[in-house]
């Protein structure tokens, strides 16, 4: 295994780092032997752990704590605290001692401000009382070593977040499909000493998806594209660990067959090399080079750079959940989208297209894409699948009637947060009470959100005038589990449109 220092926190860690989501580990021996995979790592030199209280229901958590109790080798673990479900000082303060509690352990190496996805989310964060100063308190206390967030941001967003100081490492989203744009935020980081732990290294999984593709990143020695991706990454110097999520031993060997040569500068620079040329030579696939975004970019206020990044979505299937569609135009729809809403936290008016046709982004391409046929392409899948403000607001307004009294959301999720945020934002003046409900018992007296999360078996006494369904994989199924409350003069709305796609907040 390869350490590299992780900016200024004075810890080495490990080129590979466990991710703990995708371990099909629902059973008592899925857990045991997701447990072993997680020793296994370990025997091999990882020692940094990627987890939270909320991945694989919490399993997550446990399977971390096993497999500590099991090792007597020093290994660096995570603890996380997003926005979505904690909004005060005191909220993330006992959501790390619950998690440190989970996992047996009595101080977790990094906390980590999980899924930042704006500047401004960050201001909210880091306000006096809000997230932030919980994790400072538990870091005086000694139950966390580090300060660090996980961004899902513009690029300048990303920037300003690293300037304010106010973390000592981030994990980003990096790999061959979006190191050009990211470059910048590796190298502010790096300036700045600031640590920098990569997800998503293989793209999601749409690297080793299109094997054939991506082959141009492979060198002589890689004997897979999945290898070849992370030694790609690791060619740069600025980054410690790159997670990878494994679900077998299979796969855990394959990433540690890559990382576990030492490459020389030339090496290095010759991956760079390779893979910049290669995605140069596929026809139609943008770079995120931002070239065309040069002197004051857009006049209608396109992120062209941003929209034609997300519509390389179109030409590689996987890399993002299918969030149960199977229709093809909707799966491109959701690929396109998500990128959007991940990657540059864009999410449109309209489905109206506003370019001018001005043509000033085409004569910049690199790529030589032609991205007025690509935006009106876009704003056609935004108005079909309701993914932009107006209708937003129109489904937030019909669900959330003035005239109710008391409204409950089903269920509890960080996807039901990010609605709330919405009805908050659009409805200010919204007089109806709101509660939330949900089945599973692990989650009585925690909040989302600021409310509280209810026992449904309390709804005859509560009795809201409407239950709105949040959810988006499972609405269907939801709806037919409790449309019965309308037998009780309960209205049960669905938030969703079969065609749409969810709004963002994964
Ligand atoms: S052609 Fe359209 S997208 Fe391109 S710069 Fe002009 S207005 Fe913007
Ligand atoms: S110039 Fe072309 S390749 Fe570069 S970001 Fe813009 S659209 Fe993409």
């Amino acid at each position: 295994m390869l350490y590299r220092p992780f900016g200024k926190t004075g810890k080495m860690l490990s080129a590979l780092g466990i991710g703990t989501t995708r371990f099909p580990a629902k059973t008592g021996a899925g857990i045991e032997n997701a447990v072993r995979l997680v020793l296994e790592a370990i025997d091999n030199g990882v020692n940094y752990i990627d987890t939270s209280h909320s991945y694989l229901g919490g399993r997550a958590e446990e399977i971390v704590g096993a497999a500590l109790r099991r090792t007597g080798k020093e290994v660096y673990v995570t603890v996380k605290s997003s926005y979505a479900n904690d909004r005060t000082a005191d909220e993330c303060y006992s959501r790390i001692c619950a998690s440190l509690e989970h996992i047996g352990i009595k101080k977790a190496h990094f906390f980590i401000m999980w899924s930042v996805f704006s500047y401004s989310d960050f201001l909210k964060m880091t306000e006096r009382g809000g997230l932030y100063d919980g994790a400072l308190r538990a870091k005086k206390e000694g139950l966390v070593d580090h300060i660090c967030a996980s961004l899902h941001c513009t690029v300048n967003d990303m920037i300003k977040i690293i300037e304010s100081g106010l973390l000592e490492g981030i994990t980003i989203t990096y790999s061959v499909l979006n190191q050009k744009m990211m470059d910048r935020v590796l190298r502010r980081a790096a300036e700045l000493n600031v640590g920098i732990v990569t997800m998503n290294t293989l793209g999601g999984g749409l690297i080793p998806q299109n094997e054939k593709t991506f082959s141009f990143i492979k060198t002589e020695g890689d004997a897979t594209v999945s290898r070849a991706a992370l030694s790609f990454c690791y060619a740069h110097g600025e980054i410690t660990t790159m997670l990878s999520g494994m679900a077998n031993a299979g796969e855990l060997h394959d990433n540690l067959g890559a990382v576990l040569r030492v490459m020389d500068r030339a090496e290095a620079e010759k991956r760079i090399e390779l893979a910049e040329k290669g995605f140069e030579g596929i026809t139609g696939y943008c770079t995120g080079c931002g070239y065309c975004m040069a002197d004051g970019g857009c006049p209608a206020g396109i992120d062209t750079a941003a929209f034609m990044y997300s519509y390389n979505g179109i030409f590689f299937p996987g890399g993002v959940p299918d969030f149960r569609r199977t229709e093809e135009r909707m799966l491109e729809n959701i690929r396109i989208c998500y990128r959007l809403k991940m990657s540059f936290n864009i999410l449109p008016e309209s489905g109206e297209n506003p370019c001018l046709e001005c043509g000033n982004c085409e004569k910049k391409c690199t790529q030589k894409i032609q991205i007025i046929k690509r935006v009106r392409e876009m704003y056609r899948r935004f108005d079909e699948s309701g993914y932009n403000k107006k209708h937003i607001i129109k489904k937030i307004t019909e669900a959330f009637d003035n005239n109710h009294a008391k409204i409950g959301l089903w269920p509890a999720s960080v996807y039901t947060s990010f609605i709330i945020d919405y009805v908050r934002e659009i409805l200010p003046g919204l007089g109806a009470e709101l509660f939330i409900f949900d089945k599973n018992e692990k989650l009585r007296g925690t909040v989302n959100s600021g409310i509280k999360i209810q026992n449904p078996a309390l709804l005859p006494r509560i009795k809201p005038d409407a239950i709105v369904i949040t959810n988006y994989n499972y609405e269907a199924d939801i709806y037919e589990s409790i449309k019965h409350y309308e037998n009780d003069g309960i209205k049960v709305v669905k938030l969703h449109d079969k065609n749409d796609l969810p709004w963002g907040g994964f």
